[in-house]
């Protein structure tokens, strides 16, 4: 057995944890910060998150699946508010099946928990990682409450420390391939209270979206009958978080922007003005791994912009492919391990990367347009009424586990045959006739 130190104690690396310890070898995971689960380490930046099909299969192969499902509160299907007030609701899928709402700080709690009941698992929090020896997988740490620093050698380091990751600055002083591109938005996360008795005041079991093409805010529930939003906006230009400089300016933005959201937000400017704005980056490297030595794994290899909601689950999917190859090479074969597991998933951090920005213009833009709800009803009938034929590429992405980059090639082949489907002539009048279902199954043979 091997010992094992886990840089990061955040969501995949609690995680990971769990998945080595309960094969037998021996973690230390180290965290920069303080406890969550002692320290409100989260305070202004919880952001919810969507735990997907995907995320479900490693969450269930770690066994702690049982655990998260008490914190999750089921999303069915997006509502969309327009400018208006106006309200449309689109199911995520044919069938009823959901995505997950969970409070980032409450998932990281919840795992790291899981994690310390492990006897082989022991958590060092206030350990910022600041050298990393990757030949001889040795790590500097200090700890930012006494100062003191500590220098740990292992068998295997794994870097789960996140978009800044410090064993990813590490492998750059190798020959490593590395890019990290900003993109205009930035985020702000907006809390909506519940009602005085603790009712939602609005669907929980909806994401709702205010998509405004420039910017847009989007809402999940909490079990406590709240919201945790997030607005997303350019950091600088006409509408962006530059322009707000005060209450005025604010009130004036989301009166002409969002007025459903003012009653739903009595401590809006409060929040505003106090919850720190971030910035979205992607981040694309090569290799994933130091030879039997070193790995990275979750945002510290893939950082994504967040629009799938799948940034975590990739990340939780990494853990669990790493688990099968323990599985299928040993546990002593370290090599081949991260080798194939650099191979495996690289393709998928890339793919995953490729459809987050995609569907940044779906729900930006596109989940307003009529045109796109027209395409997602055909889209809908021909995978109720073929589903062995057509799985549209937000359930192959969100309901199952086919692969990132599988899906976005098939994505890709899905928009050229719903092109021609849309430009057929009166087809807002006649999308649920067996004609139309005949086209798309024909161009589906034949559409490469
Ligand atoms: C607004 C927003 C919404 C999102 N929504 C979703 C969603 O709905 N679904 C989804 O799947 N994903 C979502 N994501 C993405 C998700 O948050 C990330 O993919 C996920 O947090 C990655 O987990 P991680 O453990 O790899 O990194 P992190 O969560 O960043 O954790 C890294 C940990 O390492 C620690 N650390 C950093 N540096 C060091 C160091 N030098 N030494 C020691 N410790 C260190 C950090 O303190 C942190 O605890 C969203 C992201 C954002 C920004």
């Amino acid at each position: 057995m091997k010992n094992i130190t886990i840089v990061g104690g955040g969501l995949v690396g609690s995680l990971l944890a769990v998945f080595l310890a309960k094969r037998g070898h021996r973690v230390n995971v180290f965290e920069r910060r303080g406890d969550p689960r002692r320290t409100n380490v989260y305070a202004g930046r919880s952001i919810n998150l969507v735990v997907s099909h995907r995320g479900w299969t490693a969450l269930r192969a770690a066994g702690v699946h049982e655990a998260v499902e008490r914190i999750v509160v089921p999303v069915h299907a997006r509502m969309t508010h327009d400018r208006d007030g106006g309200l449309t609701r689109l199911p995520y899928s044919i069938d009823g099946r959901a995505i997950h709402s969970v409070s980032r700080a409450e998932l990281n709690k919840v795992l790291l928990s899981e994690a310390e009941a492990l006897p082989n698992v022991h958590l060092h929090f206030n350990h910022q990682c600041v050298e990393v020896d990757l030949d001889h997988a040795r790590c500097t740490f200090r700890n930012d409450v006494t100062g003191s620093v500590a220098s740990i050698k292992a068998d295997v380091v794994f870097g789960a420390d996140g978009a800044p990751s410090a064993v990813r600055q590490a492998m750059m002083k190798g020959r490593f391939t590395f890019s990290q591109t900003y993109i205009e938005h930035d985020y702000k996360e907006i809390a909506f209270p519940p009602n005085a008795d603790g009712t939602p005041r609005m669907d929980p079991n909806c994401l709702h979206i205010w998509p405004r093409r420039l910017f847009m805010m989007m809402g999940l529930a909490n079990q406590d009958g709240g919201f945790t939003g997030t607005l997303f906006m350019p950091h600088e230009g006409e509408f962006s978080f530059d322009t707000i400089k005060d209450e005025q300016d604010l009130l004036r933005f989301f009166e002409a922007h969002f007025k459903d959201a003012i009653p739903l937000l009595p401590d809006l400017a409060e929040q505003y003005f106090r919850n720190p704005q971030s910035s979205l980056a992607i981040i694309r490297c090569s290799p994933w791994t130091h030879r039997d030595k070193v790995a990275l794994i979750g945002d510290a290899a893939h950082a994504i912009v967040p629009f799938y909601g799948e940034g975590m689950n990739a990340g939780y999917e990494d853990c669990k492919v790493l688990n099968d190859l323990l599985n299928a090479h040993g546990d002593d074969n370290w090599g081949t391990v991260l080798d194939a597991y650099h191979k495996a998933r690289k393709p998928n951090g890339d793919a995953i990367a490729d459809l987050s920005l995609r569907n940044f213009v779906e729900m930006r833009d596109l989940v307003a347009d009529p045109r796109f709800i027209l395409r997602k009803k055909i889209e809908g009938r021909l995978q109720a009424r073929h589903p062995d034929k057509w799985l549209p590429l937000y359930s192959q992405v969100k309901f199952s586990d086919i692969a990132y980059a599988d899906a976005w090639n098939e994505g890709l082949r899905h928009d050229r045959i719903m092109e021609q489907v849309l430009a057929l002539p009166g087809i807002e009048e006649r999308w649920e006739s067996d004609e139309v279902e005949r086209s798309a199954l024909e161009l589906l043979d034949t559409a490469r």
